[in-house]
């Protein structure tokens, strides 16, 4: 831990330890990570004998239904008796879905794009996760306090953030975390419950996305879609779309892999992986979205044939690197 981050983190604890409510929010489409660190951090909040709310617009999907708590979150902006309001694993607010409110907001985030609320904001791009991040205030905030509950739900994140230790964010933070939190209580489950409890209707769309696989840029662009009425056909929702772009990208030879998603009418919401060559982040921004480098996201509006055409034309200018 270098000592620039200590200095950051003792200032964000001066300011935590000043406020008597404070509110945990994260983005839409919760991913484990943004699921962990809220719930995590609002556990530990609330044991510490803070007024706390844990907020996710989209609730909890069910991959993590598993971890205690999830009944607490919700899904409206209340910040009623809120001091202030912590933003963890999001670029920017409007990534809640919700207006900003009148509070002071903190950031506590790994991802390389994205707007500042604070000098206090903790935006990291080498941390493997927004938990790890979390972990980092909390140790030093008061480590005893780390239970069992809290230790899942910050491993949570780290599995999945990491793609079960798959990507290079992984190292050695990373596993130091695992360590750390594998020696508190037990979370070799973890995996089996994120990963091995699929509805079958992902799989009625991963089929449906794996038969509309399109290749360009000399096959190293892979794509595919979800139509806005594939969900009422397969029975699925929004949740089943996890892991389909892994797929995608897990093709030899492809360096890019994109799902294009319509969750809302009329608006493709793109998850973009790719394996070091382009970075993501910036290719996405230039979209209006954002994320990390070899995993981003943005919408596009319009039909399918249009929200492709644009991404192919940001696209091309990158091509080169190949
Ligand atoms: P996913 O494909 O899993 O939805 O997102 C991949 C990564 O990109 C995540 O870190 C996510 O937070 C980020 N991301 C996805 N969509 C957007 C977006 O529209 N704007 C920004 N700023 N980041 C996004
Ligand atoms: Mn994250």
């Amino acid at each position: 831990m270098n000592k620039q981050m200590d200095s950051k983190i003792l200032g964000l604890l001066n300011m935590l330890k000043g406020a008597r409510g404070i509110a945990v929010i994260s983005h839409v489409h919760p991913d484990g990570d943004a699921v962990g660190s809220v719930l995590g951090f609002y556990h530990f909040l609330k044991k510490i004998g803070k007024n706390t709310v844990a907020i996710l617009k989209d609730g909890v999907p069910y991959q993590y239904s598993f971890l205690e708590g999830v009944n607490e979150v919700r899904n409206v902006l209340d910040c009623e008796g809120m001091d202030m309001c912590v933003l963890v694993d999001a670029s920017e607010f409007a990534r809640t879905g919700f207006e900003k409110p009148e509070l002071p907001v903190i950031r506590i985030d790994h991802h390389k794009t994205g707007e500042f609320y604070s000098e206090h904001d903790l935006v990291i791009t080498t941390a493997p996760a927004t938990v790890s991040l979390i972990l980092e205030i909390l140790k030093r905030w008061n480590k005893d306090m780390i239970d069992e509950k809290i230790a899942r739900m910050l491993y949570t994140g780290l599995l999945t953030d990491t793609v079960s230790f798959l990507h290079a964010n992984s190292f050695p933070w990373a596993f130091r975390d695992a360590l750390f939190l594998s020696s508190i209580t037990s979370v070799e489950d973890i995996g089996s419950l994120v990963y091995e409890r699929k509805r079958k209707a992902f799989y009625y769309l991963l089929v449906r996305a794996l038969e509309r696989l399109t290749f360009k840029f000399w096959e190293k662009l892979a794509y595919t879609y979800i139509k806005y009425e594939d969900f009422s056909e397969t029975g699925a929702s929004a949740e089943d779309t996890d892991g389909i772009v892994r797929h995608v990208i897990s093709i030899e030879g492809v360096e890019v892999g994109v799902n294009f998603i319509e969750y809302e009418k009329g608006v493709w919401k793109l998850s973009v992986r790719g394996k070091g060559k382009i970075d993501l982040a910036l290719l996405c921004e230039e979209l209006g979205g954002g994320g990390h480098k070899n995993a981003a996201g943005c919408s596009i509006k319009g039909t399918l044939e249009q929200a492709v055409s644009e991404f192919l034309r940001i696209f091309d200018r990158w091509a080169k690197y190949l």
